[in-house]
C-alpha cells in the first residue's frame, strides 16, 4: 500500500481524500515580520487560518499542500496544531519556491549539500521534528532559470529519485530546461508536477500539451487570481479565460496529468495577501464554472482525488537513514 508524509506522520494513500496540490498555510519573504503594517499577531493569523481549513474541510477537502518550502512561513510545529485542530490533513514540503526567495545561506551551496537537506527533510525530518516531507519544491527566479535554481532542480530531482516523493515546481516558464534538469538527474518527468501554468503573463498551450504529452503533470494551479478581483494582482486573468484553458487542456484528452489548486495564502506573512482569495474558491467558483459546463462528478473526482493521490504517494520505500544532517 502507498504512503504520503504529512506533518504528522505518513498516511496511507487511500487516506488523501480530496486534496488540494498548491496551497500556503502562509507565504511572507524572509525580514516579513518586521512589517509594521501587514504583520499579523500570532493570534489573528491562526484565527484566520483555522477559519479557511474548516470551511475546507466543509467542503470535503482533506488534503492540503502546503508549498511554501524552506524559510519563507514553513512552520511544522504550526502545520502540525493546525492540522490536528481542523482534521486537514497537511503535507510540508521540501526545497525553494525559487532560487531569488531562498535564504542567503543557501546561495553559495553545492548540489550535494541541497541534496543531502532535502533527502534529510524527506527521510528524517524537517527542522528537528519527525515531521518529513512528502514532496520538493522549485521553482524559477523572476529573471528565468538562474544558475541557483538550476542547482536547486538538481539537488531536487537526485533527492526526489532517491526517496520517492514528487517535485512541484512554481512556475512552467522554460519547460523545456526544467524537463532537461530532471531528465539529466535521473528524474522521470512524471514525478513532476510543472506548475502554474495557468497564470496571466505566461499562458502558452503548446508548452502544456508538451509537458503532458511527454508524462509530466500540468499544474493549473492558481486559480481564483481573476482580473475581477477589486485587488487583482498582476497575474491574474479573465475568469472565464483561465475556464476555457483548462476546459480546451482537459478536450485534448489530458485529464489524468491536470492538477488543479489556488495558490492561495490562509493568512499572508507581512503582505496584504489578496482579499477574497483562498484555497475555497476552488470549491465555491471554479467547480460550479466547470460543472456548468458539463463536467461531470467522475472527472471532478479525477482532478481532486485520483491525480494528487498518483503524485503524492512514494514511489518506493525510504531508505533506512540515521544519519544526522550536517553543514558541508
Ligand atoms: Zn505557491
Amino acid at each position: 500500500m502507498g504512503k504520503v508524509n504529512t506533518v504528522l506522520g505518513p498516511i496511507a494513500t487511500e487516506a488523501l481524500g480530496i486534496t488540494a496540490m498548491h496551497e500556503h498555510i502562509g507565504f511572507g519573504l524572509p525580514g516579513c515580520e518586521l512589517d509594521t503594517q501587514w504583520w499579523k499577531r500570532p493570534e489573528e493569523m491562526f484565527d484566520v487560518t483555522m477559519k479557511k481549513l474548516r470551511r475546507f474541510r466543509e467542503h470535503g477537502g482533506k488534503t492540503f499542500v502546503d508549498c511554501t518550502g524552506i524559510g519563507t512561513g514553513r512552520d511544522i510545529e504550526y502545520f502540525q496544531v493546525l492540522s490536528k485542530r481542523t482534521g486537514v490533513n497537511i503535507v510540508a514540503v521540501t526545497g525553494f519556491v525559487a532560487g531569488d526567495s531562498a535564504l542567503a545561506y543557501f546561495h553559495e551551496k553545492s548540489i550535494e549539500y541541497l541534496t543531502e537537506l532535502f533527502v534529510h527533510e524527506i527521510t528524517v525530518g524537517i527542522d528537528g521534528t519527525s515531521a518529513k516531507a512528502g514532496a520538493v519544491k522549485v521553482g524559477v527566479s523572476r529573471v528565468g532559470i538562474s544558475e541557483l535554481d538550476e542547482r536547486i532542480y538538481r539537488a531536487a530531482a537526485r533527492a526526489a529519485a532517491m526517496t520517492g516523493v514528487p517535485i512541484i515546481t512554481h512556475l512552467s516558464t522554460n519547460a523545456e530546461r526544467q524537463i532537461e534538469l530532471f531528465e539529466m538527474e535521473g528524474l522521470s518527468i512524471d514525478r513532476v508536477v510543472l506548475g502554474h501554468v495557468d497564470i496571466g503573463p505566461d499562458v502558452n498551450t503548446d508548452r502544456d500539451t508538451m509537458i503532458a504529452s511527454r508524462g509530466g503533470y500540468v499544474g493549473f494551479d492558481t486559480i481564483g487570481y481573476d482580473t475581477e478581483l477589486e485587488d487583482a494582482p498582476y497575474w491574474s486573468r479573465p475568469r472565464k479565460e483561465r475556464v476555457n484553458h483548462f476546459l480546451s487542456f482537459l478536450e485534448k484528452g489530458f485529464l489524468e496529468r491536470a492538477v488543479i489548486s489556488a495558490d492561495a495564502n490562509c493568512c499572508a506573512l507581512g503582505w496584504p495577501g489578496v482579499k477574497g482569495h483562498s484555497v475555497n474558491y476552488l470549491f465555491e467558483e471554479f467547480i460550479p464554472d466547470l460543472k456548468k459546463e458539463g463536467v461531470s462528478e467522475d472527472i471532478i473526482e479525477q482532478l481532486l482525488v485520483k491525480n494528487p493521490a498518483n503524485i503524492l504517494t512514494m514511489k518506493k520505500p525510504l531508505p533506512v537513514q540515521n544519519k544526522t544532517f550536517q553543514s558541508i
